[in-house]
C-alpha cells in the first residue's frame, strides 16, 4: 500500500530533559539517516545523546592496500569527529565484524546493557522489516540484524528483569523506555522537520571522508544525493527538508483497536488493510 504523506504527524517537542539511545550497524549510518533529527534534540530540546555503532567498520573498503586495521582505526576517528559536529560525545563502539552481523543474544545483551546503564526516554534504531527498499535496493542486512538486536533489546530485555542476569550482577537495573524510532523505514509515521539542521547534518557527514570522499566528490555525491533525498522527504509533508519514522509509543495509554475500528465503521472510512 502506498504511503499517504499528508497523514503523517509532526514530532512533538519535549519540554524536559531526556536521554537518546541511537544505535547503527555501520559509522555513517546515523549521519545519512538521522544526524537532522539528532542535532534539533540537542538543540531546541537539550537532549544528551549516546551513540551506539555496531559494526568495527571494517568492511568499507575494497582497496587492497588498505588493511581492515587501519580502516577500523580510521573509520571510529571518522566517527568520533562526525558525532561532536552535532555535539554527542557518548559513543560506544561494539566492534562486531563489519558486514556479517547477526542478531544474536550476545548482541542483544550488548545493546540491552547500554540502555540499562544510560536510562534513555528515546531509542531510536534501523526498522528490521524494511527488506526490499523503492524496488531499487535491498536493504543491507547488517541494517536489520542491528535493528532487531535493538528492537528485542528496547523490549523485552532491558525493562524484565529475569532477562540477562549477568546485566544485573553486573548492577545494571532494568530499565522502561519511553519511545521507539525506526529509521530506513518503508512504514513512516512521523516526520521531522530538519530544515534548521540540515546544515549541520551534511557537515557531520562530510567528517567521513573514508566512505565519501571529500571537496567536489562528497559535493556533487553524497552531499547532492542526501540533500535531494531530505528535500524530496519534506515536499512530502510540506517543509524544506525532513527525516522520517516509524514511532512506537510505550509511555502512553495503549491505543485500543476496537475503539479505532468502531470510528472507522462509524466514519465509512474504507478499512486501511484491505
Ligand atoms: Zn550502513
Amino acid at each position: 500500500m502506498p504511503i499517504d504523506y499528508s497523514k503523517l504527524q509532526a514530532i512533538p517537542r519535549r519540554d524536559e530533559p531526556y536521554h537518546i539511545v541511537v544505535t547503527a550497524a555501520h559509522h555513517d549510518d546515523i549521519e545519512f539517516g538521522v544526524a537532522g533529527s539528532v542535532a534539533r534534540w540537542i538543540r531546541e530540546e537539550g537532549a544528551t545523546v549516546t551513540y551506539v555503532i555496531i559494526t568495527d567498520g571494517g568492511a568499507g573498503s575494497n582497496d587492497p592496500e588498505t588493511t581492515r586495521e587501519q580502516l577500523v582505526a580510521l573509520r571510529r576517528a571518522e566517527q568520533l569527529e562526525a558525532a561532536a559536529r552535532v555535539g554527542v560525545q557518548d559513543l560506544r563502539f561494539l566492534d562486531y565484524p563489519d558486514g556479517c552481523l547477526q542478531a544474536t543474544l550476545e548482541l542483544r545483551r550488548d545493546i540491552t546493557r547500554v540502555i540499562r546503564e544510560t536510562k534513555p526516554y528515546r531509542v531510536v534504531c534501523q526498522d528490521p522489516t524494511a527488506v526490499f527498499v523503492h524496488r531499487a535496493y535491498v536493504n543491507h542486512p547488517d541494517h536489520r540484524a542491528a535493528g532487531e538486536a535493538s528492537v528485542y533489546a528496547v523490549f523485552p530485555s532491558a525493562e524484565t528483569r529475569p532477562i540477562f542476569p549477568e546485566l544485573l550482577a553486573e548492577g545494571y537495573e532494568p530499565h522502561k523506555v519511553g519511545e521507539l524510532y525506526l529509521n530506513l523505514t518503508q512504514e513512516p509515521t512521523h516526520y521531522h522537520d530538519i530544515s534548521a539542521t540540515i546544515d549541520l547534518k551534511m557537515a557531520s557527514l562530510s567528517a567521513h571522508v573514508s566512505q565519501i570522499g571529500a571537496g567536489a566528490d562528497f559535493e556533487n555525491g553524497a552531499k547532492k544525493w542526501l540533500l535531494q533525498a531530505n528535500r524530496d522527504g519534506g515536499e512530502m509533508v510540506g517543509v524544506a527538508y525532513a527525516e522520517h519514522f516509524r514511532v512506537l509509543k510505550f509511555d502512553e495509554e495503549r491505543e485500543s483497536w476496537y475503539k479505532e475500528e468502531m470510528g472507522r465503521r462509524a466514519s465509512g472510512r474504507p478499512n486501511p488493510a484491505q
